[in-house]
């Protein structure tokens, strides 16, 4: 098979066994990689009602046809588990380097299942699955464990690892992976406390295999006629990094600010990519073989934080950690991300779950005593203390690690009201009042408060009728159909969308084809994406899932936004009603939400 590996390793922790599986054709056909090829192997490894800490709990690195070739963005894997803060089926992407030395292992997938009698790490490479000893690792940062592994197994070698957040089963922890040009930070929704629980302190590849393209030719055709639209598109986004968003996100009145009591926050612009940038751009990097180079690293040149060189924190930080916590002050951002970076925490997760702790504060919910810190909204100094507290479940940390809705669950039913968290995953930096889109998006991803289900980008396109209900069900429905194919192939979203186009369409037809040599149809790709949204929404409805767990924030649904230019926008429950009955019609699903056996039967899940 042209564009594949054509091989799955799985590797139990437990014993130290390994397994390779072969992939058929059909499969790589009806599920693409990536995202794809999780999906289908997580329904069928993880057994419904396990705990996600439990040993039978799996964690699957997938890559896709795309990895590795000359795609623009393609140096993309996906990771996968069930996770610890939402009980579901939960993927998540990253770049650098790692996802192409992955695919040149010649494994597409590797499932990584049990949990080590002690910390190790796992290296793959052609030969198969290697588990060392990590003991002396654990307690060391993400970067300090990347080092001393790249140190071990020589620079060809590409390593994400857990800090210590992973290693004391933080519900948000993540992992990160560094290479001399651009992180990898992945893992949103608890990854990285799933591999903590397993023992598994790093995961680290090494290969040389080449990614056999079917038509070289027609791919380098195809990447000729998307350059232009791409470098067009991207133009902001290479300049500034992602906190370009800031400013236009609250001109629209769609910025969350304190804890979502306001939608446009006063010093925004001490905040944004044209401030950050001024002040500290130090130099862009890039993943493997990207024109765009949206990353950038920062270097504090005075004040607090003097001396600190440190990745940019991206627009859904600046979004957490800053305007919801009424924090402006720039250089502490740039800190309490590198912290939560180093750590191995989601900055989202964190900063909604913090937000909500400054309001509970605030209500007299929480008693000052039992945060043991000034901390409240702008306390910069305060929420530091809290990052670090939190990673280690030190004090009241413990409890901030549980995320927002666990931590308000212990105080009552009003506390809850003023979670920003679907299905427990704490939202992003894009409104799930402002943008109707959003609304019934998030209401129905299968990650919950996630914008990579449904996409906010198209949205904030001109033309666009972000206030309106109106078609709004079937944008959801395509938009995901649009990120499943994304991270099924897996391609990086900033660059497909900006070269290839926001949906399903003939340049990704043409992208599989030139790649694998199939005949694959634009309809046959929208499919694809169709039967991983389902195949997720199975694991889902296993777990209990159903219509009663679609629904918005009590603030999202209850709350109009009290001022701005989107001022009284909010989507009430008859309203996400009304677009839930229309989604459901749409995916051929039943009135709770469940895939009818008709549909499933067709697209061939599970
Ligand atoms: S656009 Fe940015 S995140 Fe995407 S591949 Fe390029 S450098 Fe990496």
């Amino acid at each position: 098979m042209k564009g594949y590996g054509g091989q799955i390793l799985v590797v139990d922790l437990t014993d130290g066994g390994a397994r390779v599986e072969r992939i058929p054709e059909e499969m790589a056909r009806a599920f693409l990689g990536g995202n794809g090829f999780a999906a289908r192997l997580l329904y069928h490894h993880v057994a419904a009602g396990i705990d996600p800490f439990d040993p039978l709990n799996a964690v699957v690195f997938a890559v896709g046809p795309i990895t590795d070739t000359t795609v623009p963005g393609n140096s993309r894997a996906c990771v996968a588990t069930k996770s610890p803060l939402t009980g579901l089926f939960f993927d998540s992407t990253f770049g650098g380097r790692f996802p192409a030395t992955l695919k040149r292992t010649g494994f597409d997938a590797v499932c990584i299942t049990g949990r080590a009698r002690e910390p190790v790490y796992l290296k793959v490479t052609r030969a198969g699955a290697r588990i060392e000893p990590a003991r002396a690792l654990w307690g060391k940062t993400t970067r300090e464990t990347v080092e001393a592994i790249q140190t071990l197994e020589g620079g060809d070698a590409d390593v994400i690892a857990i800090g210590p957040a992973g290693e004391h089963r933080v519900r948000f922890a993540c992992m990160a992976h560094y290479w001399k040009n651009r992180e990898g930070i992945s893992g949103r929704g608890g990854i990285g406390a799933v591999l903590g629980s397993k023992n598994l302190k790093a995961f680290v590849v090494a290969g040389t295999l080449k990614t056999e393209v079917a038509d070289p030719s027609a791919l380098k055709a195809l990447v000729e006629e998307t350059r232009e639209p791409l470098t067009k598109g991207t133009q902001a986004l290479a300049t500034f990094g992602t906190p370009f968003l800031v400013q236009p996100i609250n001109t629209l009145g769609g910025l969350g600010a304190y804890n979502l009591r306001s939608e446009v926050y006063a010093e925004a612009r001490a905040i944004s990519g044209e401030e950050l940038t001024a002040h500290y751009h130090d130099k862009d990097t890039t993943c493997l073989k990207c024109p765009v180079a949206c990353g950038k690293q920062y270097a504090v040149k005075e004040g607090d934080f003097s001396g600190l060189r440190a990745k940019m924190p991206e627009y859904e930080t600046i979004f957490a950690l800053g305007s919801m916590l009424g924090n402006s002050h720039a250089p502490s951002l740039v800190k309490a991300n590198d912290l939560c970076d180093l750590l191995g925490m989601d900055t989202i997760s964190l900063g909604v779950t913090l937000a909500f702790a400054a309001e509970a504060l605030e209500r007299g919910w929480l008693d000052p005593k039992e945060v043991g810190l000034p901390f409240g909204w702008g306390d910069w100094r305060g929420m530091l203390a809290l990052i670090e507290q939190t990673a280690y479940r030190r004090g009241f940390g413990d409890r901030l690690a549980e995320g927002s809705w666990r931590l308000a669950e212990t105080i009552g039913s009003d506390a809850l009201k003023t979670v920003y968290a679907v299905k427990r995953l704490e939202l992003p930096a894009h409104s799930a009042r402002a943008l109707k889109g959003m609304s019934i998006g998030y209401a129905t991803a299968t990650r919950g408060g996630s914008h990579h289900d449904t996409r906010p980008t198209p949205q904030y396109a001109q033309g666009f009728d972000r206030r309106g209900v109106e078609g709004k069900p079937l944008f959801a429905v395509r938009s995901q159909h649009f990120t499943a194919v994304d991270d099924s192939l897996v391609v990086c979203r900033f660059t497909s969308e900006r070269g290839f186009g926001l949906f399903v369409g003939e340049p990704y037809a043409r992208m599989v084809n030139a790649v694998t040599g199939w005949d694959m149809s634009v309809d046959e790709l929208e499919r694809i994406g169709e039967r991983v949204v389902n195949q997720e929404r199975m694991f889902n409805v296993r777990e209990g899932v159903g219509r009663k767990d679609d629904v918005l924030p009590w603030r999202v649904m209850h709350e109009p936004i009290p001022d701005g230019p989107s001022a009284g926008m909010h989507c009430p429950p008859a309203e996400l009603d009304a677009m839930l009955g229309e989604y459901y019609r749409l995916r051929g699903w039943d009135a709770d939400g469940a895939p009818t056996p008709e549909r499933l039967a067709a697209l061939g899940v599970p």
